[in-house]
């Protein structure tokens, strides 16, 4: 039986990877973490009798300890609590659904206790990728991409010659604002931009999405996940969310993995990588399909992937920066205090102030995005 730990259990991702253990029974589930939402963690922990469960807010933790009092469980809080939970000793794969730079941490704590890691949580790679990749080939650990378009990257590399890869063709419907002009942009309203054409996913996420910042954090992320340059990583518009992403060889050959939107496929070939499971659900009826269409992203009016390119290029601390300044101005966002447009404004200033530090540990990075938060709230 297959063990595994699920950092974010009651988030979109989380609750995903545990809907999979449900459905297929042969996944015990060692420990679960969320960051406060307890009263979907306690029915969690009912239902998949973890021996540890996290939960970041140390009264929610109490309150839990409290309400699980019936049950062999151990309940752990903070940053200390999510390391255990990432390195509890019986799981083999760490699933890092945890949303922000706050993976980081729990993510290096399990590479160095052996896991697997499935990794939803771009942040870590963005801002991290130097020290994750190299240190998960020190330990001997795989990084199983979860991200549906990083999943279907690793997924047309099977069978095929990585040194052979040319390029990757990163595929982005374009959220729910593609094909307009910046001006239109003006007075995007929370609402609006929650509104995701094709995948139901976290809020933060969301609005990444219909900033392109999304796309741009996979471009770093993807970087990371199969050694490439940011050059060598195109992303193409295919606003039907039908390819998931594609690579060209050196022979000009392109291989790519369709499929319906649906997150649980990537979760799943995470967990049982490499094998294929049956996964229940719609699938592609060619036969009605009526059109798969291709465009180019337009930088301009979505310029937080161009922003992106930039700090992917430059590495060191500029994709801490570019990371840092977008989840703060993503939670102003959603709290009416700034607006739509000034959240990609908010990264390239930030982007801009910054002294880059080339090789950053842990520490730096940790600092850089204390820094970002500092010259935002001072300046905002
Ligand atoms: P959600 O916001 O839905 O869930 C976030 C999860 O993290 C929740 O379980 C939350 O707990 C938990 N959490 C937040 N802060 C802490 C903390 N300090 N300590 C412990 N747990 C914490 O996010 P998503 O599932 O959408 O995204 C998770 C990650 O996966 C992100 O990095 C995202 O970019 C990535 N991703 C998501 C996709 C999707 O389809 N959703 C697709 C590809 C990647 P609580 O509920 O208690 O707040």
């Amino acid at each position: 039986m297959k063990k595994i730990a699920v950092l974010g259990s009651t988030g979109s991702i989380g609750t995903q990877t545990l809907e999979i253990v449900r459905t297929n029974g042969d996944i015990k589930v060692t420990a679960l973490a969320a960051g406060s939402n307890i009263e979907l963690l306690e029915e969690q922990i009912r239902e998949f009798r973890p021996k540890l469960a996290a939960v970041w807010n140390e009264e929610k933790a109490s309150e839990l300890k409290t309400r699980v009092r019936d049950l062999d469980i151990k309940i752990v809080s903070g940053m200390d609590g999510l390391l255990e939970a990432a390195s509890e000793p019986e799981a083999e794969i760490l699933v890092t659904a945890i949303v922000g730079m706050i993976g980081i941490l729990p993510t290096i704590e399990a590479i160095k206790a052996g896991k697997h890691i499935a990794l939803a949580n771009k942040e870590t790679l963005v801002t991290a990728g130097h020290i994750i990749m190299p240190l998960a080939e020190e330990n001997h650990v795989s990084i199983l991409p979860v991200d549906s378009e990083h999943s279907a990257i690793f997924q047309s590399l099977q069978g095929g010659q990585e040194k052979a890869l040319h390029k990757i063709l990163l595929t982005a419907s374009g959220g729910p604002f593609w094909g307009r002009r910046r001006e239109e942009l003006e007075n995007v309203q929370v609402e609006d931009a929650l509104k995701h054409p094709n995948w139901a996913m976290g809020r933060k996420i969301t609005i990444d999405s219909s900033t392109m910042v999304n796309k741009g954090l996979e471009v770093i992320e993807a970087k990371w996940l199969f050694g490439v340059s940011v050059d060598q990583i195109q992303v193409v518009i295919q606003p039907q969310s039908i390819i998931h992403s594609m690579v060209e060889y050196v022979d000009g050959a392109v291989i790519a993995q369709l499929g319906t939107p649906d997150m649980k496929l990537p979760i799943q070939y995470a967990l049982y990588y490499p094998q294929r499971r049956f996964l229940p659900g719609d699938r592609l009826d060619f036969s009605a399909l009526s059109q798969i269409t291709f465009e180019q992203p337009d930088m301009e009016t979505f310029c937080g992937l161009k922003l992106a390119y930039e700090a992917g290029r430059a590495g060191g601390t500029l994709p801490t920066v570019f990371n840092a300044a977008n989840e703060l101005a993503v939670a102003m966002f959603l709290e009416r205090k700034i607006r739509y447009l000034e959240i990609p404004e908010i990264i390239g200033a930030c982007m801009e102030v910054h002294k880059n530090i080339e090789f950053p540990d842990v520490e730096q990075i940790l600092k850089t995005e204390q820094e970002t938060y500092e010259f935002i709230k001072n300046r905002w």
